[in-house]
């Protein structure tokens, strides 16, 4: 059975009807947007997708809503603070990746004007192209991780069966990758 069929039966509780009926497969619509469904799905890694839905209001806050920015001056005190804090994940790990990537994100932005553009660039590349790339400028980006990213945010298709009525609405969006 697809996600959406089990969403569609009724099957998911209401933290995943709200995440496929709105964000899953939508294009993000900002650098904030996006930087926040990365964190979620570093955030996930060994983790049920129903831990993080149900925790994205608080991660979102113990984040600072996602401002790459700020994330970027994050330091030990925070990494404590995040440590201690139970509506997010607690593995340092993860919690040093997500800094390192603001960062980058940051960096990124100075280049070429926003993380948006950077990944609006390089929407015609193949999925091993994409990994390649985000294992060069990231961290804690495994194969999973990266393929969920750009599914969820519209780079790579197949969020939706075609038989979903969502699938429609994303088409409306004009995700990415219907460009290519
Ligand atoms: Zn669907």
């Amino acid at each position: 059975m697809s996600y959406c069929s089990y969403v569609n039966n009724g099957k998911l509780n209401y933290y995943h009807k709200n995440y496929h009926d709105n964000i899953y497969g939508f294009p993000a619509k900002n650098d904030k947007e996006l930087f926040g469904r990365l964190v979620l799905e570093i955030n996930q890694a060994g983790l049920s997708w129903d831990i993080i839905l149900k925790k994205e209001k608080t991660i979102k806050n113990a984040y600072k809503d996602y401002s790459f920015i700020q994330i970027a001056e994050f330091n030990e005190c925070d990494i404590q603070r995040l440590l201690n804090d139970n509506g997010t994940i607690r593995m340092r790990r993860k919690i040093e990746a997500i800094i390192y990537n603001a960062k980058k994100v940051l960096s990124i932005t100075e280049k070429h004007n926003s993380f948006k553009c950077y990944l609006d660039k390089h929407h015609s590349l193949t999925f091993s192209e994409w990994l390649s790339l985000f294992k060069k400028e990231f961290k804690f980006v495994g194969k999973e991780i990266c393929r969920e990213f750009l599914i969820s945010t519209g780079y790579l298709k197949g969020a939706h069966k075609k038989s979903c009525s969502i699938y429609k609405k994303i088409i409306k969006e004009k995700p990415m990758w219907l460009c290519s």
